[in-house]
This record gives C-alpha cells, sequence and structure tokens, in this order.
C-alpha cells in the first residue's frame, strides 16, 4: 500500500472503494485489521500520545479522514487523492457484515445514543448480528470490557469513544479482543442513532463538513483554529522531514 508521512504520522494513499474491494480477499485471512482515521485534530496533537502514534503507525488501514489531510498531501507527495470518512467505511463495513451474517460490538457513546444506534442499525442491516454493546460512559473496568467483546464473540468492534480515548483505548487492548475488524469511529454512533444530523450534502461535497459541525456545535467551536494550526505545522514538518 502507498504511504504518505504527514506531519510524521503515515497515512495510506487509499480510497474508500479500494477497501470495499479489498473487504472479500480480507476476509479470507485472520488480521486483525485495524481502521483507523488519522486527521487533522489527531495530526495537531500526535505528540502529545506518543502511543497513538505508535498505534498508527502499525495499523494496517490508516484512513485519511478529513480534508486537511488531503490537502497537505497536496503541497507534498499528492500521494493522497480523496477524503474517505470514518462513518461511510463504517456503513461499509456494517453492509460486509450484514451480507456475511457477521457479529458486531459497538463501544461508546452515551446510553440512549447507543441503544437508538443499536437499534437502527438491527433494522437496516438485518443480516448481522448485534453481539454487544457497552456505552462510553460505562463503569465496567476495562478489563471487563474487555471480556465482554470476547464471551460476545464479535468479529467486528467500532470504538467511539472521541480522540484522544479511543484510539488509547485500541492502542492498549485491541490485542486482547480476539475480533478481526476493528474501527474508531468518533462521533458516528450519534449520527446513526439519528440523534445528531450528518452536514447537509452541500457542506459535505464542498470538503466544509469540518466547518458545518464545528460551527453547528459550540463545543466543537474550537476546531476550526485547529485545521490552519494543523496545516501550518505539518508544512514545517515536511520541510524538516521532506523525504526524497
Ligand atoms: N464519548 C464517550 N465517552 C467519553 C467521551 C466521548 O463515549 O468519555 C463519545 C461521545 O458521546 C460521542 C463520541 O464519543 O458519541 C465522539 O465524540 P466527539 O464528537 O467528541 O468526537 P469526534 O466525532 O469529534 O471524533
Amino acid at each position: 500500500m502507498t504511504i504518505e508521512y504527514i506531519n510524521g504520522l503515515e497515512v495510506d494513499a487509499i480510497t474508500l472503494s479500494d477497501i470495499v474491494q479489498s473487504l472479500p480477499e480480507l476476509d479470507k485471512q485472520s488480521g486483525p485489521f485495524t481502521f483507523i482515521s488519522v486527521n487533522p485534530q489527531i495530526g495537531l496533537h500526535a505528540e502529545e500520545y506518543p502511543e497513538i502514534v505508535a498505534f498508527i503507525n502499525q495499523a494496517t488501514h490508516r484512513i485519511p479522514d478529513g480534508i486537511g489531510i488531503v490537502k497537505v498531501s497536496q503541497q507534498q507527495e499528492k500521494k493522497i487523492k480523496e477524503r474517505v470518512a470514518g462513518i461511510e467505511l463504517m456503513y461499509e463495513l456494517l453492509k460486509f457484515a450484514d451480507e456475511h451474517h457477521k457479529r458486531i460490538f459497538l463501544y461508546g457513546a452515551k446510553p440512549e445514543v447507543l441503544s437508538a444506534a443499536v437499534a437502527n442499525i438491527e433494522t437496516t442491516y438485518p443480516g448481522l448480528t448485534v453481539a454487544g454493546s457497552i456505552d462510553g460512559y460505562s463503569k465496567l473496568s476495562e478489563t471487563e470490557i474487555v471480556e465482554k467483546m470476547n464471551q460476545a464473540q464479535a468479529d467486528m468492534i467500532f470504538v467511539a469513544l472521541g480522540f484522544p480515548r479511543q484510539e488509547l483505548w485500541l492502542s492498549k487492548y485491541y490485542q486482547a479482543v480476539n475480533a478481526k475488524y476493528f474501527q474508531d469511529v468518533g462521533g458516528a454512533f450519534d449520527v446513526i442513532s439519528g440523534m445528531v444530523k450528518r452536514s447537509p450534502n452541500i457542506f459535505i461535497k464542498l470538503n466544509l463538513e469540518w466547518l458545518y459541525r464545528s460551527l453547528s456545535n459550540p463545543k466543537r467551536l474550537y476546531r476550526i483554529v485547529e485545521l490552519p494550526l494543523f496545516v501550518m505545522k505539518a508544512k514545517k514538518w515536511y520541510r524538516v522531514n521532506k523525504r526524497q
């Protein structure tokens, strides 16, 4: 797989359709496969979390989940052509799970959001089994969470705890869980639950989903400045580390 270094993080030059086409082949292998979003927020704060950097750099799929990543690539090696939105990859994995009768496990989000997301997934994808779910505010210990996932015999684990909790959790525990596919999905359960709307299509098409999400949630307003900060930092990184 072609990779490009963005601010020191490995990002795969991969499209959603590349991943979808590879799923039948991946499914014949033993895995595990780790689908991890690399976005400007992670890029900006990566240095504060060396364990996340190490985890991303050894993940099987580091997806370019942000227009900021694509733009930075265009300023350097131009290997990354399009954004792969984490939620769109999750929908594709759910579709695959539906068609192949897989067992999935959801970890994260508020309890009421999680149960609504589970109900919507069960209705939309009747061929899969939601083998278990744990909300992101549960008092269960990390070991109990791992045990529940293993008891559920899940094939796919989706973790929606937001950055950096989801990456830290996955980096520590994914090897202890006997599943084949892992994905960190940020706020995807909120959208799937129907409680949070995804940005209108026009914003997605114009690559302005990040702006819409920042403006529509006061808690995310600070993200508006993160994008230019990330771009500046990544440019500096490339100047210093430029690969010939
Ligand atoms: N979340 C959680 N536990 C926490 C913090 C956050 O389960 O301790 C959930 C939150 O409810 C939301 C998801 O993590 O469903 C993603 O949060 P956020 O919108 O901050 O992440 P982003 O989409 O920006 O990655």
